[in-house]
């Protein structure tokens, strides 16, 4: 686990005064990196108050000494500082604290420094952290789960593995895509309207978004080694926010006997700030807490350290703003919130079981957790759970399907073309600065 230190200390400020404001998203104690792109050229930076710094301008100065500074300067994304050594990414983080917190630090004095490095982050647009090689989508969440599966299986929602491994599928890295980016509605086969009929191919008709949080994988593993539950964490860069977008009729009608696959793969969405588990510290929590009758996982899923601290808390939450509201320049609508405490497997747990069987995991890879759903209904973290439909997008008599309502009076039981999806989470707790994900956006088109 990673320590808990001076730069969590919440009475600490920055010279650069945006980032003291009560309210801001990236105070000095966070210090979320990403990817931006300014004068035309992609840059690796950190968000502080409402600015971003360059970090490879901060490099060609000479502030950094070798392998950080080669991390940077050798790469236009945040590969190679996931590449770093669990020790040189504290350092990192403390170098960065140093600079942007202490008065008399290069960057706070070096006027000319400052205005190479520093950008608005309202004057740039940010892109993709990583160019992700790999990525797995876990499906953690026993409220999920158990919802979805009672769709699907009304009589045996949860099937005999699900409480042994962390289930997950391959998903597809190409089409993951930075927030801001239009989705656009994929066609595909759609089930068959009766029992025995035949399928049709058109737009999907039950669109969906779920709520989840991804990791980025840091090291790697060498194909055939293994990851130990105790080693697991450190090789864990930083969290983000995912929405993996859900074609709910397309899946229905392909998910057997081999699970998710042109249903999800047309576009998944990660936020663009990844916020590192240095800067997560203070927010670790004990894991999920099983049931008496739940089974102990193998002895490669459990320990000592991932029980009372495996954890994270992350408070979540999703709005929808529609085309009607937009134009009556209504505020996006909440739908849910959520807290990654709820998580029946840690990101730890996925990981090892990720690299069990000797799997290479490569810096950079982009593991996700799964829907993030809560045992309440307003914890519910995709439409599919929200509006209930009795049996997986066709209502049934009795069912509990239940619409969603709109400040505009419109109702969804899906998503509609215009709509937009915002995603935002947030580490708060009273004794610390209250650290932010940023958001994760996107408008179906
Ligand atoms: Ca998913």
């Amino acid at each position: 686990m990673r320590p808990v230190d001076h730069t969590h200390d919440p009475r600490t400020r920055s010279w650069i005064e945006s980032a003291n404001a009560s309210n801001a998203e990236f105070p000095p104690q966070n210090l979320p990196l990403g990817v931006f792109q300014a004068d035309g050229l992609p840059r690796i930076g950190v968000a502080i108050g409402d600015q971003v710094v360059c970090l490879g301008t901060l490099a060609a100065a000479g502030l950094f000494n070798d392998s950080i500074g080669v991390a940077v300067h050798d790469h236009v994304d945040l590969t190679g500082l996931m590449s770093l050594s669990v020790a040189d990414r504290l350092r990192l983080r403390h170098e960065l604290f140093q600079l942007l917190t202490d008065s008399q630090s290069r960057l706070a004095r070096d006027a000319s420094l400052q205005q190479a490095a520093l950008w608005p982050q309202a004057a740039v647009a940010m892109l993709k952290p990583v160019e992700v090689g790999d990525y797995t989508d876990f499906y953690a969440s026993l409220y999920h789960a158990t919802n979805v599966g009672s769709m699907f299986r009304p009589d045996n929602p949860l099937l005999p593995n699900w409480k042994h491994l962390p289930i997950g599928y391959h998903g597809r890295a190409s089409s993951l895509v930075v927030s801001g980016t239009e989705i656009r509605r994929p066609s595909g086969q759609l089930p068959p309207a009766q029992e025995g009929g035949s399928p049709t191919f058109g737009p999907c008709r039950q669109m969906d978004y779920e709520l989840e949080v991804g990791a980025y994988v840091a090291l790697g593993n060498r194909l055939g080694d293994t990851i130990s539950l105790a080693a697991a964490e450190d090789f864990l860069f930083g969290i983000t926010l995912v929405n993996d977008w859900s074609a709910r009729d397309m899946q229905r009608w392909e998910y057997q006997p081999l699970g998710p696959f042109l249903a999800k793969s047309f576009a998944t969405s990660v936020s663009p700030w990844v916020v590192t588990m240095e800067a997560l510290a203070p927010f670790r929590s004990p894991a999920f807490e099983r049931s008496s009758d739940d089974p102990v996982p193998l002895p490669y899923l459990e320990d000592s350290v991932n029980k009372a601290q495996g954890g994270m808390r992350v408070q979540l939450e999703v709005s929808l703003l529609s085309e009607a509201m937009r134009q009556q320049s209504l505020p996006p609508h909440r739908l849910s919130v959520g807290s990654f405490g709820s998580m029946y497997w840690t990101l730890a747990q996925m990981l090892t079981h990720h690299a069990s069987n000797g799997c290479n995991l490569q810096p950079g890879d982009l593991i996700a957790s799964g829907t993030v759903s809560g045992p309440e209904r307003h914890s519910r973290g995709c439409l599919l759970e929200l509006t209930w439909d009795g049996e997986f997008g066709r209502p049934v008599p009795g069912s509990q399907r239940t619409p969603l309502h709109l400040p505009t009076g419109e109702e969804r039981l899906f998503l509609a073309t215009g709509d937009e999806v915002i995603i935002r989470g947030w580490c708060e707790d009273p004794q610390r600065r209250t650290i932010h994900l940023g958001e994760c956006r996107g408008r179906v088109v």
